[in-house]
């Protein structure tokens, strides 16, 4: 085994956190490897929770796991920086000066080599390059974005609450996606109104809330089995949520959208929650990416082109079975594969020859903020999925993000987090406020 391989990881999410947690205890602590993680950001949350922040209903500050403490403890090596490119020949990740909020400069251009790169950077949202999009809607995509809807959202209800209207009898936001994300989003929004109004933000009550969640599939959740997709539009439909199918934005402005069909959906707060996409710079590194920006990879998670080089999560595009198929962008498969690699990694240190990834989907569930959950298990391959909704959907939901913390935190931590999250829910608002 080399013994001191430096293996960076760029991008500390749900599968790269996993994997330096795991690199870092049995590697890092021993001094068999000097594990680094660089995240553009100093603090890790769970992608999945994001509406969740965005509505308020979960507190970052209460959730987020920084990067440094949890490196010293872990046995990991923290680097706050944006990878802005890669240097193969001389095995260096180039990242970009770093800035402070007034945008002044902190540290110039690094450099840091490596012996193996793990890329786990993620995706956003596509906008597919439709006009107006990039500069009049709201994203999702990371911790910071969710923050800024949720102060723009918070300030809208107080508008509307002192009768600040511009003439609209209700406040309406419009989503554009109704993907996980975006159903999830609409449902949250409807459970913040209510609390809004309990805690006396807003006077604004579900009757005078417009939500508006366009889809320019014939279903909703169309990466899904279509029984889910047919519950959640029932249960959005009956929740007052207006769903717009084969609905295709052309163009976005301040005061909403123009459709293909010539139509026009107006809001006071434009979501675009559509699309995957890898990042820009996955395309800037010379190596082989696939259809929205994902770097190809092999069976063994490694870079066609450079067998020093692997990348996980969305930002990886992973063979699935014998047809054109990828690895879905889901949680559950950044979390396999981060698993995988951390034995791959291993093996490859010894010498020893990579297993192959193979993506088992467990299932999909989606949470409609307290109202309900809806949702797939996998029961067995021969019987298949196993439909569920309600409670015992809402507890499978819940335990992912249980699973995630209990691989990055172990589980007596995760115990002590859960007993900390039982307190929280009595002695503070169930609503960020501020
Ligand atoms: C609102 C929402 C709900 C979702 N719900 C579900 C769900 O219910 N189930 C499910 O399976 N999936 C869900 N997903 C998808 C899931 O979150 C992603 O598939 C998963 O997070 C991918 O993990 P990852 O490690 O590839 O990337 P991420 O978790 O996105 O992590 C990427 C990391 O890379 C960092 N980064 C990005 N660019 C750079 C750069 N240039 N330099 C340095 N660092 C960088 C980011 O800061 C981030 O920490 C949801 C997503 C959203 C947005």
């Amino acid at each position: 085994m080399t013994d001191s391989a430096k293996i960076v990881v760029v991008g500390g999410g749900a599968g790269g956190l996993e994997l330096v947690s795991k690199l870092g205890k049995r590697l890092g602590r021993r001094g068999k490897a000097n594990v680094i993680l660089v995240d553009r950001d100093s603090t890790h949350i769970w992608k999945p929770l994001l509406h969740e922040i965005a509505t308020g209903v979960l507190d970052q500050s209460l959730d987020e796991t920084a990067y440094q403490g949890h490196g010293a403890q872990y046995g990991y090596n923290y680097q706050l920086g944006t990878m802005a490119g890669l240097n193969r020949d001389k095995r260096e990740v180039k990242l970009a000066p770093l800035r402070d909020d007034d945008g002044n400069e902190v540290l110039g251009e690094r450099r840091i080599g490596y012996d193996y790169l793990v890329l786990s950077l993620g995706s956003i949202s596509n906008d597919f390059g439709t006009p107006g999009v990039a500069d009049h809607c709201y994203f999702l995509d990371s911790a910071r974005q969710a923050e800024i809807f949720r102060r723009a959202m918070l300030n809208k209800f107080l508008r509307y609450g002192h009768g600040d209207t511009h003439n609209h009898p209700r406040l309406s936001i419009a989503i554009v996606g109704g993907g996980a994300t975006g159903v999830e989003l609409s449902a949250e929004l409807l459970g913040a109104t209510q609390m809004l109004a309990s805690y006396g933000y807003s006077s604004i009550g579900r009757d005078q809330l417009n939500v508006h969640l366009i889809e320019a599939a014939p279903r909703l959740l169309p990466a899904l089995p279509e029984r889910i997709g047919r519950a959640i539009y029932k249960q959005l439909d009956a929740m007052g949520i207006e769903i717009h199918l084969e609905t295709k934005i052309t163009h976005a402005d301040h005061y909403g959208f123009d459709t293909a069909g010539g139509g026009r959906i107006d809001a006071d707060l434009t979501v675009w929650a559509a699309g995957v996409r890898g990042a820009d710079v996955l395309t800037q590194l010379g190596l082989s990416t696939a259809p929205n920006n994902r770097i190809k990879v092999n069976q063994t998670l490694q870079s066609v082109d450079d067998k020093r080089i692997f990348a996980i999560g969305d930002c990886a595009a992973c063979p699935q079975g014998d047809d054109d198929k990828t690895v879905p962008p889901r949680a559950q498969a950044a979390h396999q594969m981060a698993s995988t690699l951390y034995t791959n990694i291993r093996a490859e240190l010894a010498g020893k020859p990579l297993k192959p990834f193979h993506y088992r989907d467990f299932g999909s569930l989606i949470s409609l903020s307290h109202f309900d959950a809806v949702g797939n298990l996998m029961a067995s391959a021969s019987k298949g999925h196993l439909f569920v909704e309600g409670r015992l959907a809402k507890w499978f939901y819940v335990s992912l993000y249980r699973m995630h913390q209990r691989t990055i935190h172990g589980t007596f931590n995760t115990l002590l987090k859960m007993i900390v999250d039982r307190l929280n829910s009595v002695l503070r608002p169930n609503l960020k406020l501020h």
